[in-house]
Formats: C-alpha cells, structure tokens, sequence
C-alpha cells in the first residue's frame, strides 16, 4: 500500500480543497519537504505540487498556531479542518506523482535495505514512514509530515557505512517526529516570506530564474534549532541502536569539505543548499561518546555496489569539479571499491581536461589498471589521453586491450576505426 502513514481524514477537508485548489475535487493543499540539508527536490517534484503549495499557504494564512507537540507512534487521524490536515492531504498526492516517477530508483534488494533500516531506526513510527530512493547526484534526504521519506542517490555516494546512514535517517525522522514541518508553516504564515512565497509560485513554478530557486531554498529551509533537533534524534536513534556515534560528526566534516568547494555559478548549488557548517560538524564530533565500534561498512557496501558506478557517474556528468575533486579523493583513500573510484577519478580529469589533467587522468587510469579489478572502460579511457598527450602507439594498444575486455562495447565500432 502506498500510503501507509499519517492520515487526515477526509470530508471536511474535500470542502476547502476544491475552494483552494481550483476544483480538483479531493486534492488537497499543502506540501512542504524537508531536507536533511533542508532544501527542496530539484527535478523530481511533480508539477501539481507548486499549484497545491500554492493552495496550502492560502490555507494555512487562516489557521491558528498552537504549539506543535511531538508525534506519537500510531497516533489518531488529523483533525480534517486543520492545516495538518491540509499538509498531509498535499504530500499524499505529491507521492502518488512520485511513486511513478522515472526517477525512483527501483532496484528491489536495494529498496528492501533501505526499508529494512529505516524501520528499524524509526521504531514505533516504522509503519507511518515510506522510503523512496531518487537518483539526484546531491547530498540530499527529505522528510515530509505524511510519512514519505525521500532519500537521494548523491547522498547514498557519500555516505560510508550503515552507521552514517542510520544517523541520516534518523534526523529525518526526527523532523517527522518533531513535526517541524507543520512548526514551519505556522511561522511561515506570519511573515513576509508568505508574500515572498506566493510570489514565486505565482510565477509559474519552480524551475526558474535562480532568484526564484534562492527563494524557495529560503522558504523550505528549517531553522538552526529544528535542525539540531533533529541531529539530536538521530544521534539518540544512533546510540539506541548500538551504532558507532563518531561516524556522524565525521560524515559532517567530510560533507563541510566538499561544500567549501561549492561552485557558486552553478544553478544545482542553490537546489542542493543545506547547513553542512563547521559549526554543526563540531557540535556533532563533540558529542560522540564512542561506546560502540558498530558502523557494519560490509553490509552497506553490499547494498549500493550494484548501483555505484551509476552514481559516480552521474557525480561526474554534473561537472563541479571542485566537490567532485575533493569527494574522489575521500572515496578513493576507502578500502572498498578502490579501482572502480580511480577509474572515476581518471574520468574526472579526462573530461575537466584543464592544465596537467590529462597526465593526471593517465597516471590514475594506470592505478586503477594495477589494482587489478578496474572497469574495461579504463582501458578505453587511458587511450584517449594516451592519443591526446601524442603518444599513438601506446593508445591503439590501450583500445586493443579495451575491445577485449569488452568484446560486445557500444563504441566497438568507433574505436576499431582508431586502431
Ligand atoms: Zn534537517
């Protein structure tokens, strides 16, 4: 079943809905995500969440603001007429949209890890919390006050065993848990950024001008105090559940690293914002207490390396070289799958091609040849530079390895008429 989380139920509800949302009888208002990093999804969102967005702060501007408490497991419908209501009415449908979406990474052994350990670390709330994978090349998860938890290929790159996985889960049930979102929306209504909110959504969505997306960012971004709320949870699960805490303040430090780096002309960089800061890496490494030695790196790695080289890939084709320079050499320093990362990190060079990358790419593809478990490509790779740094001879040889090792390559072909 799709929607096995919180719900609202629904006759009141349907009224102001078609009031709101111009007549799409049972859609209801409301949206919001929440991002680990507290940003928004770029691509993936479906188009009918910014018109429901739209309704939902309508919606919201006329309710009330009590103060929020804290779920509880299994807890009773929503009340129909509140904007709670509203919020999770929204997200039900932006699910629907999203559960057919292309973007939805179906692998089943990968989807089956992925819901095994969010059930685990959410607990009581296991059944509310429904885990969907994006292929997104960003450091990126989202938690929504239905339940859907969206969790974006990027971050699953970065992310070096089951215990730093576990932590990031386990902040973004605590914004569920906390139900920040709906804490969000209530301060929302009160201030300017409403204005600032229906204005950029009245503009004809999302994928815009970059003013438009700094706006948006803004709008969804939670508070410094939400967020360490939520570290706190996850580091609460963390421990509960006899992981080694450390492995948090480092995947902060590792993820501060590559955000320094951050390409400001980029577009994607606004999309990807999120608060990796010193400070929060500090916070985190000061509060580990260590008791555990449990990061289970092995069965981590089982889980993603079907789909690994996939998403180095997609790290690639996004072109910040910048992140992408400081996040190969962490992956490459890793014991796991080091011949694969230097392939990538050839790749890397290869195609950034600025002064010195083409005897970097070569010297790497070479690394990566000696380790002994390197990907074809590498081959085919290693020739292209070979023929740009002038040595002929030494490509064709390069190419003619290649076409061996990958007898049914796409690029056979092209490749022949090289040699
Ligand atoms: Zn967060």
């Amino acid at each position: 079943m799709l929607f096995g989380g919180r719900r609202a139920c629904g006759a009141a509800l349907a009224v102001k809905a078609s009031v709101a949302n111009s007549g799409r009888a049972g859609a209801r208002p409301s949206s919001d995500l929440r991002a680990y990093g507290c940003s928004p999804a770029p691509r993936p969102l479906p188009r009918s969440f910014f018109s429901l967005l739209l309704a939902t702060l309508l919606l919201a501007a006329c309710a009330s603001a009590p103060r929020v408490e804290p779920l509880k497991p299994a807890a009773a419908p929503v009340d129909s007429a509140s904007d709670e209501a509203g919020l999770i009415m929204q997200m039900d449908r932006y699910e629907a949209e999203l559960a057919h979406s292309p973007a939805v990474v179906r692998d089943p052994a990968l989807n089956r890890y992925l819901k095994t350990l969010t059930c685990e670390v959410a607990g009581d709330y296991c059944p509310e919390i429904r885990v969907y994978l994006i292929r997104q090349p960003y450091f990126n998860a989202q938690m929504a006050p239905n339940g859907l938890l969206i969790i974006w290929t990027g971050l699953l790159l970065r992310v070096e065993d089951e215990a730093q996985l576990a932590a990031v889960i386990g902040h973004e049930v605590g914004h569920y848990v906390e139900r920040h979102s709906l804490a969000r929306w209530r301060k929302l209504k009160s201030t300017s950024n409403l204005a600032l909110a229906l204005q950029v959504l009245g503009g004809g969505g999302l994928i815009g001008a970059a003013a438009s997306l700094g706006a948006y960012s803004g709008l969804f971004a939670f508070s410094r105090d939400q967020e360490r709320e939520a570290d706190d949870y996850g580091l609460k699960r963390l421990r509960e559940l006899g992981y080694d805490d450390r492995r948090v303040g480092a995947l902060w430090a590792e993820v501060w690293e590559e955000e320094r780096m951050r390409d400001r002309e980029l577009l994607s960089s606004i999309l990807a914002t999120h608060p990796a800061s010193a400070e929060r890496r500090n916070r985190l490494t000061e509060a580990a207490q260590g008791h555990s030695e449990r990061r289970d790196s092995e069965r981590y790695w089982a889980a993603i390396e079907p789909q690994r080289a996939l998403w180095l890939e997609d790290e690639i084709g996004r072109r910040h070289y910048s992140q992408s320079q400081v996040l190969m050499a962490r992956l490459r320093a890793l014991p796991q799958a080091s011949a694969e990362s230097a392939y990538f990190t050839a790749e890397m060079y290869r195609r950034r091609g600025q002064a010195g990358d083409l005897e970097r790419a070569r010297d790497i593809y070479q690394q990566a040849i000696a380790a002994g478990d390197a990907p074809a490509s590498s081959w085919r790779g290693l020739g292209l530079v070979l023929r740009q740094l002038d040595q002929p001879d030494a490509a064709r040889a390069a190419w003619r390895e290649y076409l061996k090792r990958a007898p049914d390559a796409e690029d056979r072909a092209m490749i022949e008429s090289w040699l």
